[in-house]
């Protein structure tokens, strides 16, 4: 079969490896298996959002309301804004597609710092457009003005707090980049999946939707997958001024997230008690690994997210490390594909991060 000549161009996504896989291949038992490879919420899921899915069970049979009135009304409601700001995706990853659909062809391009998201570029090269990346992976004003004045890219993406790297960019830095694009030329994309993290920990960093919405030419993107402990419901959302929700609305398949998702979305949304005690363990145990970095001799980034990434000296190998963890039932994110010796790790319950201390300290002897 001969497909679009796009394709070449683009390495299918490489998704945190599934429980499952380490039960098949290396014999372990699941309730051994530690996760911490996808940023999902080690707590898990609410146990008020639990029992709504359940309740719902028996309408699988029925598409869900599509207008999403009691979703988007419990939204407006947290961010001050109006429904019509608002698109949902099934993740945020849809609203991402929906843009890339919306914006770019193979005559446009593309920003992004250096080490980010992985599916910004998917989206873009899907779409034949070109990719252009600042020099780090921090999100630096300079950087990101000179490669746009040189390149004048259709999209920028702003991942703050980033994945995979964990650091933030402050709201001043955010909105001088917003402010220094042409905004008749250049959607800015700010993806803010982590944000609850970030503004927990420092309020410079915190950006909310409302922030943004006084610019034609921007989109806030959050999620229920990390804080709100979604993830499996695969459900998110994107905010901006209406003109631009009305055109993305023009690339969205009908009933584009499930009954079962739609309501387990509208009680997250009212459950902040939950999001709370999800933030507060993670500050809680997220110590544990920046000590248990410098006990042991490295560097890790500082984390506005719920992952925390360690930067590996020379004779350290990510691969090898993550491989043997593997082996051990431990799942971890190695970023040797993103060109770091490096690895992503979910901040887990304290049982599991014990779990992954004793495995690590004994893969690194
Ligand atoms: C997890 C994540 C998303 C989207 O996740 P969904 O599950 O599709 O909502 C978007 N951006 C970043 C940076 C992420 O880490």
């Amino acid at each position: 079969m001969r497909f679009n000549k796009v394709l070449d161009n683009i390495k299918t996504y490489e998704a945190g490896k599934p429980i499952e896989l380490v039960v098949r291949e290396f014999g372990i038992t699941p309730e051994d298996v530690v996760k911490l490879a996808s940023n999902e919420n080690p707590i898990g899921t609410s146990p008020a959002v639990a029992e709504v899915i359940r309740k719902h069970a028996d309408k699988a049979h029925l598409y869900p309301d599509d207008s999403m009135f009691e979703l988007k009304e419990a939204l407006s409601k947290k961010f001050a804004i109006e429904d019509e700001n608002i698109i949902i995706g099934a993740g945020s990853d849809q609203v991402l597609e929906f843009i890339s659909r919306a914006l770019l062809n193979e005559n446009e391009s593309v920003l992004m710092s250096a080490v980010t998201f992985a599916m910004y570029e998917i989206y873009a090269k899907q779409m034949g457009a070109k990719i252009y990346r600042t020099a780090s992976w921090e999100h630096k004003y300079d950087e990101f003005m000179e490669a746009y004045q040189m390149y004048l890219p259709r999209i920028v993406y702003i991942c703050t707090p980033n994945n995979p790297t964990g650091d933030a960019t402050s709201k001043e830095e955010v909105l001088r980049i917003i402010e220094a694009v042409d905004p008749t030329q250049t959607l800015v994309v700010v993806d803010g999946a982590y944000m609850e993290y970030a503004a927990a920990k420092d309020e410079k960093y915190a950006i909310t939707p409302k922030d943004l919405l006084g610019y034609e030419h921007v989109i806030y993107l959050g999620t229920f997958s990390k804080a709100y402990g979604l993830g499996g419901m695969r459900v998110g959302y994107g905010i901006a001024q209406s003109q631009l929700i009305k055109a993305l609305y023009k690339m969205r398949p009908p009933f584009n997230i499930t009954t079962l998702s739609l309501a387990a979305a509208i009680e997250a949304a009212k459950d902040e008690t939950f999001v709370e005690k999800s933030i507060a363990l993670h500050q809680e145990q997220i110590k544990r690994y920046e000590s248990f970095a410098k006990e042991n001799g490295f560097e890790y980034i500082d984390s506005y997210t719920n992952f925390i990434t360690y930067l590996f000296p020379d004779e350290m190998d990510s691969t090898a490390i993550s491989d043997a963890l593997l082996k051990r039932g431990v799942i971890i994110r190695n970023l040797a594909s993103y060109g770091m010796n490096a690895v992503r790790i979910t901040v887990g319950t304290a049982k599991q991060n014990d779990i992954f201390f004793r495995h690590f300290a004994e893969v690194i002897a």
